[in-house]
């Protein structure tokens, strides 16, 4: 098989949610003819908003738009302007030649700046029963929204772990599918913003189990059970159970970047406080790769459009555009 030619770039832009496609509507936009890695094996194209149902939170949206249209009108408007957009992952970087190197399953390239885009994925428990091969799939997922309407959640007594916002999202959302939902959290207290909390409490069909966690899952085909330990007491519970949802947060994709870049402590890309620069000049972070504290649409869309202009202004002063 021939290797694709090497495509030289002024911007190469990696991820496909807001922070990506706002970045790329402004690079092309600027006449910087952006290249845009969607992304494939690694996750939906469009990033954690291809999994929601309604985002009623997006300004312009007064009725509120489902997450996977919005996500499409993103990518249409940043094609709209010129974008490239290829559907392969990137699996590598060289950030130590000028321009820097960029591996993909098929088309590689070389960019004179590079825009991370690449957000973050939701977590798994490592317990018994519910890692690959054993239910994983099989009635256990970390995304209620993509696979609640399964039918083999109908009419089931239903677990969510987890006790902040997603935890409550995906609990409300599974009612329309499960007998009962089970919000089982670690604490007594949820992270939830107020108003998430609330309606969860206020469910008829949600239960929350305080100071509890998962610790193993059992059954047939699929999921037909689920252990639950008191974390004060140390008692457990078996429970009959028809799917366990794990809503316990995220860890940010960066794991192509070869630590080139300099993380934080929780692995999230470093950028300069108030800006989208990393640790290497002329490569720029943007949404939530960079951002484990607001990760909005909102905001991952504005720091694209921060590191888009950021970028486009490193190219100008370092000679690279005119
Ligand atoms: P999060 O706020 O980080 O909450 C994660 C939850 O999982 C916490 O309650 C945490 O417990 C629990 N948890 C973490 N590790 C655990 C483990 N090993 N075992 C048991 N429980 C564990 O994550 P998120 O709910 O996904 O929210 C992420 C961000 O997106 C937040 O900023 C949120 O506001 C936003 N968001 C907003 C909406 C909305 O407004 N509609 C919807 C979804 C998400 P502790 O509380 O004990 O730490």
């Amino acid at each position: 098989m021939n290797t694709p030619k090497l495509r030289m770039r002024k911007l190469v832009i990696i991820g496909s949610g807001p922070a990506a496609h706002t970045a790329a509507i402004y690079a092309a936009r600027a006449n910087l003819n952006p290249l845009v890695y969607e992304g494939f094996f690694s996750g939906t194209a469009g990033g954690q908003l291809m999994t929601t149902t309604d985002v009623e939170n997006y300004p312009g949206f007064p009725e509120g738009i489902l997450g996977p249209e919005m996500m499409l009108r993103f990518r249409e408007q940043a094609a709209r302007f010129g974008t490239d957009i290829l559907t392969e992952d990137v699996t590598a970087l060289d950030l130590s030649v000028r321009p820097f190197k960029v591996t993909a399953n098929k088309t590689p390239s070389e960019a004179q700046s590079i825009i991370i885009a690449t957000g973050a994925t939701a977590q798994r428990l490592d317990i018994d029963g519910a890692r690959d091969g054993e239910f994983w799939q099989k009635g256990v997922t970390a995304c209620a929204v993509c696979d609640g309407a399964a039918p083999i959640f109908r009419d089931k007594h239903l677990y969510v772990v987890g006790g902040g916002d997603s935890a409550c999202e995906e609990a409300i959302f599974l009612t329309k599918f499960g007998s009962k939902v089970f919000l089982v959290h670690r604490r007594d207290k949820l992270r939830a913003s107020k108003i998430m909390a609330e309606r969860a409490q206020k469910h008829p069909k949600i239960e929350v189990l305080w100071n509890s966690v998962v610790t193993k899952v059992e059954g047939a085909d699929v999921v037909g059970s689920v252990t639950i330990q008191d974390v004060n007491t140390k008692a457990e519970e078996t429970r009959v159970a028809g799917g366990l949802f794990f809503a316990i947060g995220f860890t940010p994709n960066v794991g192509f970047i070869g630590g080139q870049l300099t993380l934080e402590d929780n692995n999230y890309i470093r950028v300069t406080p108030g800006t989208t620069c990393t640790s290497i000049e002329g490569v720029f972070a943007a949404g939530d790769v960079q951002d484990h504290e607001w990760r909005q649409a909102v905001t991952a869309a504005g720091s694209g459009c921060m590191a888009a202009l950021a970028a486009e202004r490193w190219l100008s002063a370092e000679g690279l555009i005119e």
